[in-house]
């Protein structure tokens, strides 16, 4: 039994499925994994904002080793402005059009088709499939590993099919991610006119020497495996709009993603007492969206390296650049990578995948599968 993973992508880029997502995607997906034999969970959680969101986990086989794929169906609003419309596939000049062509439907496509010319395997290979990455994944991914932990299931080793390929097909595997928390610094004052500043309290000038405290603070200098942590402010803004008032507090919006140097917490401790000394009564409100992770040098590495060098000559950089994936979560599981097609158009208008580099993507996953469970 064959499954065209260019067809599959196709059916899946049809599904409406902004995040958060449910219903006919997973639809679609259950339909092509059972008659390969595997066996589908489907829950869906939580309410809205952030929900409700369907996950899904499929296993074929039994025992160990234990191989997992992981990834999402849900993709980002696709903006206005398309050549095609984004759910309604389109080849065109080789390339595969629609939303989640690159982020990442095909990618599941590709592994699907990959078990299928993988029939017969030892152990076990699980799909770890979300409908909530893109979103704020409440009930995504995090809900799947609490599913997995009380059944007692527990891969040995998870590819994340994120696009993490840049100039050509291959170049880079992600064994690691950098950690990202936002802020926001209220810096106090008392409101009043401008012609009676005795009677005020300006915060403006509190809230330029807390942007000048963080920004001459030096966070690390990185290492082998990570770039150096780094602060950046995103907005300063105070309430005030009239020409003869003086607000009465300002804010100063941050973000800091940080490498396995630091951990979220402490930065967050370093930011209250930065503005602290800047300026005293400061708060800080802080949200923490992942640590930063990395994956120890194991058999994953080396057997998603080769596949990829077998199939394409390519010898990839495994890197850990870029933004957060839900490896920040899986890591906990078990050694996580991500690896998938050439990332150009994720998040864009006219999003898509090179047909042929789908085709590629489903040999190499192939390959994974050997390596890991053939
Ligand atoms: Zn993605």
């Amino acid at each position: 039994m064959s499954v065209d993973p260019v067809a599959l992508a196709s059916r899946l880029i049809a599904c409406h499925s902004i995040t958060p997502a449910t219903g006919e995607v997973f639809d679609v997906l259950e339909q092509a994994l059972v008659p390969l034999g595997f066996t589908v969970h489907r829950m869906v959680e939580g309410e809205a904002p952030d929900g409700p969101v369907e996950n899904l986990f499929a296993t074929r086989g039994s025992g160990g080793p234990h191989f997992g794929f992981a990834g999402h169906l849900d993709v980002v609003p696709p903006g206005g402005g398309w050549r095609t419309d984004p759910f309604v596939p389109t080849e065109e000049s080789g390339l595969l059009y629609g939303r989640g062509a690159v982020d990442m439907k095909s990618s599941i496509a590709c592994f699907v088709a990959a078990c299928a010319e993988m029939p017969e395997h030892e152990g076990t290979i699980s799909l770890i499939i979300t409908g909530d990455e893109e979103g704020p994944a409440t009930y995504g991914t995090p809900k799947l590993i609490e599913w997995m932990a009380g059944r007692g299931i527990k891969p040995d080793m998870i590819l994340i099919g994120e696009p993490t390929s840049e100039d050509r097909l291959g170049d880079i595997v992600k064994i690691g991610r950098r950690g990202s928390v936002n802020m926001w610094i209220t810096v106090p004052g008392v409101q009043g006119h401008v012609a009676y500043p005795h009677r005020a309290d300006n915060p403006i000038p509190k809230l330029a020497a807390v942007v000048t405290a963080l920004d001459a603070l030096h966070l690390d200098d990185g290492n082998e495996q990570f770039q150096p942590s780094n602060l950046e402010i995103t907005d300063v803004r105070s309430p005030g709009s009239a020409t003869n008032v003086i607000p009465g507090n300002g804010i100063v919006q941050l973000n800091i993603r940080f490498n396995n140097l630091q951990r979220g917490a402490d930065l967050v401790a370093m930011v209250e007492r930065t503005a602290e000394q800047a300026a005293p009564g400061s708060t800080v409100k802080a949200l923490i969206s992942g640590e930063a992770f990395l994956t120890p040098p194991g058999p994953i590495y080396e057997i998603v390296r080769a596949a990829i060098a077998e199939e394409t000559g390519v010898e990839p950089r495994l890197s850990t650049h870029g933004g957060t994936s839900d490896g920040r979560f899986l890591i906990a599981v078990c050694p996580v990578v991500d690896f998938g097609l050439p990332n150009a158009t994720m998040h864009k208008l006219d999003e898509a995948a090179a047909i042929e580099d789908i085709r590629t993507l489903t040999r190499i996953y192939k390959r994974v599968i050997k390596g890991a469970v053939g």
